[in-house]
């Protein structure tokens, strides 16, 4: 029995031609006819190649796998001791609702405080972080837990500043910041940002904590725990272009004549990639 779902997926806009007669291994139909046009992953990728690998519409969304995982956290029982407390004095009118304490301290000398320990992971150059960054900053603020601004936020703003291929002035950067720091009450919860490849390269951290008050910070080396570099989809190409200048790799190369003579008719959107950072350990 295969967990995965592969060969047709919605976040692909993938489907089989006989969804209830499928080949577990491969997703394949049971019966791949001549005449498909090929509306699944197989099919649309030996036309589109790569550019069938992005969730779509890209922009917009936020994709998850549908692999059937074996084992998941509904399993799994949390159950609490009926005898005495843990945490809080064994005292019938202390160990109360209202006396619940989720605070915890983070850092070197536990000077970041936080009301919850949550932490919200990286929302990065994407348009749907950013389109919904006054919801999750203010949300987190107030809530005094730690929210992660991802990488490539400062190499994608078409109006970031730089002198000798470093930051000097980002408005994205600034605002995702400053809308965090606004709401926060009392010091509580913290706000981190991520450098990758890229963003080391463009001076990011120093920006974000000489400029911005940036208090933690998350190096990056891969994609969501994979050894993949952030990929985004770009439908200009002036910031395909731009993207190009400050060291993105860029997918094709937006300075090819040849490309920019069929961008907007044979293709749509360029590919920009981040690098991998290599660590020894
Ligand atoms: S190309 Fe073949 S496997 Fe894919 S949808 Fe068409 S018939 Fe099914």
């Amino acid at each position: 029995m295969s967990f995965s779902k592969p060969n047709a997926s919605a976040a692909t806009r993938t489907k089989n031609r006989t969804p209830n007669d499928r080949t577990p291994a491969s997703g394949m139909c049971s019966v791949c006819v001549d005449d498909c046009p090929g509306i699944c992953e197989i099919g649309k990728s030996a036309f589109r190649a790569a550019e069938n690998l992005y969730p779509q519409p890209f922009g917009i969304i936020t994709a998850g796998a549908d692999k059937d995982y074996p084992v998941d956290f509904s399993h799994l029982n949390i159950m609490g001791t009926a005898v005495g407390a843990v945490g809080i004095e064994a005292d019938s009118d202390k160990a109360i609702f209202e006396n619940v304490n989720t605070e915890t301290r983070l850092g070197k000398d536990k000077g970041i405080k936080l009301r919850l320990p949550i932490m919200i992971p990286g929302l990065g150059s994407t348009n749907v972080a950013k389109t919904h960054w006054n919801g999750l900053a203010i949300g987190s603020s107030i809530s005094g837990t730690g929210l992660t601004i991802g990488e490539n936020v400062g190499g994608m703003d078409v109006n970031t500043r730089l002198e000798n291929g470093k930051i000097t002035h980002c408005p994205d950067l600034e605002y995702r910041v400053k809308t965090f720091q606004e709401w926060q009450k009392d010091g509580y919860g913290v706000i981190v940002m991520q450098e990758n490849v890229e963003d080391g390269r463009l001076g990011v951290l120093e920006y974000g904590i000489n400029k911005l008050g940036v208090q933690a910070v998350e190096m990056k080396w891969g994609q969501g725990a994979k050894d993949i570099g952030g990929e985004v989809k770009i439908n200009s190409l002036e910031k395909a272009r731009l993207l190009r200048d400050r060291g993105y790799i860029v997918l094709p190369d937006p300075y090819d004549t040849n490309v920019a003579a069929v961008f907007g008719k044979a293709f749509k959107e360029f590919e920009r990639h981040s690098r991998v950072g290599m660590v020894n350990e």
